[in-house]
This record gives structure tokens, sequence and C-alpha cells, in this order.
């Protein structure tokens, strides 16, 4: 046999030098992971967190995924914990924009002045959609307030480390190997957490998963956009701008009703597009084509835009996103698996640990089966893939993440394992550091049960 038939090569046993040893390693540095090494180091533990990449934030930041949604239910904020820090930093220095509660209505006077900013109720008949609690930020601004929230809570960091392998012994997780430019590190913890939404320490540590899949997205930003004109002649001749921004979304080839959405940053806007299906997001193969496509597809609109649409004919390309958006790849089948159905009629568990929306999160659907000592936080986490699509915005992530971190804490503090924790305990401490985890039902959960 030649050299170049060969299919596979066995790779040379080699020692790996250990750099770090923590109570809890987080991998992932993306919304869920900086919120659960937060909330672990909050918890009283020794937190290394790790992060393939230059910058945190993952989808948040370097997928230009720009507002938070899902984070009321139309009646109540859902949504509160580390999260709510991560607003307050942002908007103090001007980099998130929420809307006033006495502007949370639906009418046309607050449709138009909200909409472009991607703060309304998608999921609402309403028409118009009523504008809710929602944030559009900025990405640089998330990645400061990561490095900020991870410095101040003691969190060592580890940026340019890209997890490579699990360390398992005897069922139980030990650690993890981490491939960098001077080769590969060891890093050793009692616990590890998997935030890197594509399930790649749990995958490698042997846990059971399904391959999920959905569209990816080249987000990109346009500068230099008169979004005044262009909101005027929107609403203003509403047929013109219908069949103009038809005619863009074909060019552009999938996108969402709302493609184009203002940032904090006058002048810039996020392109949410385009949307491209069949691509799996986990293989070098896929995602290398994707980032050829995504571009040539996003200069087309970007053409188009300049030629044809009121308000972008001075707009200048100001970029891709550092990462393609993926949304679903590998997904936990863990103790519980969320069901469309659970998502679908807001079923509430005993041991919720957080929510989104109005949808909730059991603790047991971040825990592995078959693996010791791991818990997932974030997209990955386990549900049907159906599941995943309707409860994966960033809120709910990060308060998985926060769960997830004060899982940790509880564990190593009791001397416990994680699967021994009781959720009630974890629902009690979230709430004594003012993250809501959802243990007490919403209304609109009481009726769908109470109907069902
Ligand atoms: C185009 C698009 C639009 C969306 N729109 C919205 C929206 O409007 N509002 C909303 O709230 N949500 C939206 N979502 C969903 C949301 O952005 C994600 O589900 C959420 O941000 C996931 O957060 P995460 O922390 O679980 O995962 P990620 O953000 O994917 O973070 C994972 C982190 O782990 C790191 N990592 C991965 N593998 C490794 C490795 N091997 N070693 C080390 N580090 C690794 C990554 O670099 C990253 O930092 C959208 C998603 C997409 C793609």
């Amino acid at each position: 046999m030649s050299e170049f038939d060969r299919k596979t090569i066995i790779e040379a046993a080699r020692e790996v030098p250990v750099v770090a040893q923590s109570d809890v390693v987080v991998v992932g540095g993306g919304a869920a992971g900086v919120t659960a090494a937060i909330s672990a180091a909050r918890n009283g533990c020794k937190v290394t967190l790790l992060e393939r990449y230059h910058h945190l934030g993952g989808m948040a930041s370097g997928g230009m995924v720009l507002v938070l949604d899902d984070m009321t239910n139309g009646r109540e904020i859902t949504v509160s914990g580390i999260i709510d820090e991560f607003i307050a930093r942002m908007e103090k220095e001007g980099s998130a924009v929420v809307p006033p509660e006495s502007e949370r209505v639906s009418s046309e006077a607050m449709w138009r002045k909200w909409s472009r900013w991607g703060v309304h109720d998608f999921h609402s008949h309403q028409k118009p959609q009523p504008i809710t609690y929602a944030v559009a930020f900025d990405p640089d601004a998330w990645k400061r307030t990561s490095l900020e929230l991870l410095r101040e809570a003691g969190v060592e960091l580890r940026l340019h480390s890209w997890f490579s392998q699990a360390i398992v012994e005897d069922g139980r997780i030990k650690g993890v190997i981490a491939q960098t430019k001077i080769g590969r590190q060891a890093i050793l913890g009692d616990i590890v957490i998997d935030t890197t939404g594509d399930l790649d320490v749990a995958a490698g540590a042997g846990a059971a998963f399904m391959q999920g899949q959905y569209i990816v997205t080249t987000v990109f930003r346009l500068v230099n956009v008169d979004t005044e004109a262009a909101e005027r002649f929107q609403f203003e001749h509403p047929q013109e701008h219908a069949r103009l921004d038809r005619e863009a979304r074909r060019i552009i080839g999938g996108a969402w009703e709302m493609w184009w959405l203002k940032t904090p940053i006058p002048g810039v806007i996020w392109c949410n597009c385009p949307h491209m299906p069949g691509y799996d997001g986990i293989s070098v193969e896929a995602l290398t084509k994707a980032e050829h496509e995504g571009r040539e597809r996003m200069m087309n609109l970007y053409d188009y835009a300049r030629a044809n649409l009121p308000g972008f004919e001075n707009c200048r390309m100001l970029g891709a996103a550092e990462q393609i958006g993926v949304r679903q790849t590998r997904l936990l089948s863990g103790e519980y698996v969320v069901t469309k159905d659970d998502v679908v009629n807001r079923r509430h568990f005993a041991d919720t640990v957080c929510r989104g929306r109005d949808y909730y999160t059991p603790y047991r659907a971040l825990l592995p089966r078959g693996v010791e000592q791991l818990i997932v936080a974030g997209r990955h986490y386990s549900a049907e893939p159906q599941a995943q699509r309707m409860s994966r915005e960033i809120p709910p992530c990060m308060m998985q993440g926060e769960a997830a971190g004060v899982a940790a804490g509880l564990a190593l503090n009791a001397g416990k394992t994680l699967r021994e924790v009781d959720a009630r305990e974890i629902q009690r401490r979230m709430r004594e550091q003012g993250a809501d985890p959802g243990d007490v039902p919403s209304a609109n959960a009481l009726i769908a049960e109470a109907a069902a």
C-alpha cells in the first residue's frame, strides 16, 4: 500500500503538560460559558474558562447576533440574573438599547419607533406586534463586559485554547486537553461544564447525543445607512417598500421579514441573513463552503441595496461576522430530553432551573447520561431538534449557564456529585443570587396545564 492510500493514522502517545488545575473547568466562552464561569466563581469555586478564539461571547459577539430576546412572556419578565448585569453595564456606556416600559405596547406609533430594533414580540398574532422587553446591543461591548465580569469574579481565563480531548477515567471526567499554538495542554478539574454550543466535550467524553442541523447564517453589518430615510420610505410607501424588500430577500436567498435591524451605533445596521440550509455546522468542508457562499450572497445584496433601497445609497460594507451563525449541531441526549410539546405547551417541571420566554429547562436536561461530574449549558442542551429551535435564544442559554455554575458550587461545597444535587437547592441558591430559576410556573403555564 502506498503512503498516500492510508485512510487513517495512529497518533503517537505523548506527555501533555498540566497547565491549570481548578475546581471547575468551563469549556467555551460564549454567552452560556461566561455566565457559567461567573456563577461558579461566585459560588466559591476556583474556575478556569477555556475559549478557542481571541474573544468572548460566541454567537452573541463573534456571530453578531445583536438582540437579546425571549426574556418575557408578555405578562412578566421571565429571565433575570447575571444577564441583568450585562445589560446594565452596556446600557450605561450607551452600547445597549432597551425600549422603556411605557412604550412596550402594540400601537402603530411604537411599531414605527421600535420594530427596526428587533425588540417586538415576533411570536404575537396581534397587529402590529407589541413592543416588548428585549435588548439591542453592540458586539464589542459584549466582549468587554464579559472580560470585566470574569476578571471581577476571579476566573482564570485561557483564550486561544481549542478543546480537543476529554480526560475520562472510570466514567468520570477529570479535565480536558486543549490544542494551542505551542502544543497540547491539560487542564484538570473536579467538574467540567461544556458550553461549546456543539457539545464537543460531552461528545468527546462518550455522552449520548443526537445530530441536529438547521440553517446557518453569515450575519454582516453595513455602515452609513440613513436609517431614518429607510424607515420613512418603509412606512410612507408600504407597497413600493414591500416590492423592493421582496426582491432584496430573493437576492439574498433566505432571510426573515425584518432582515435588517438597527444597532446602538447610528448608521450601522446588522443583517440577519443570508440563511443557508443544508450545512453541517461542525464539518470543516461544509463550513468552508458556507463561508464562500455567505459572502457571495452578502455582496449581491449589498450591490442591490445601494442601487435600489432608499436610505442605503451611500452605505458601505462593514464586514461579515467573525463567526458564521451556527444554530444547531449536536444536542445532548441527557437525563431528560425536552420535547417540542414541552416547549409549545409550556410544560413546567419540578426540577426547573431556568426558563426562557415561557418554556422551562429541567436540571436533568443539563446532565449527560453515563459520564459523571460533567454538565452542559447553552444551545446544545438536551432537547429534540424541533424543541431546541424554539428555545435556544441567548438569554435562556445564559440562565442555563448560571444554573450550571450554581450546581457546580453546591456539589463541590457539599462533597456531592452533580447528579446528587437537589434541584430545589439550585432554585433556592439562584433566587439568593437574584436569578429567576423558573421554579414558579407563570400564569400562562398554569393556563396551558389546565387546558391540557
Ligand atoms: C444567525 C443567528 C441569529 C440568531 N438570532 C437570535 C436573536 O435574535 N436573539 C437571541 O437571543 N438569540 C438568537 N440566536 C440564538 C443565539 O445566538 C444562540 O443560541 C446563543 O448565542 C448560543 O449561546 P451558547 O453560549 O450556547 O453558544 P455559542 O454562542 O455558540 O458559544 C460557544 C462558545 O464556545 C466556543 N467553543 C466552541 N467549540 C470550542 C472548542 N472546541 N474549544 C474551545 N472553545 C470552543 C466558541 O468559540 C464560543 O465562544 C441566533 C443565532 C444565530 C446563529
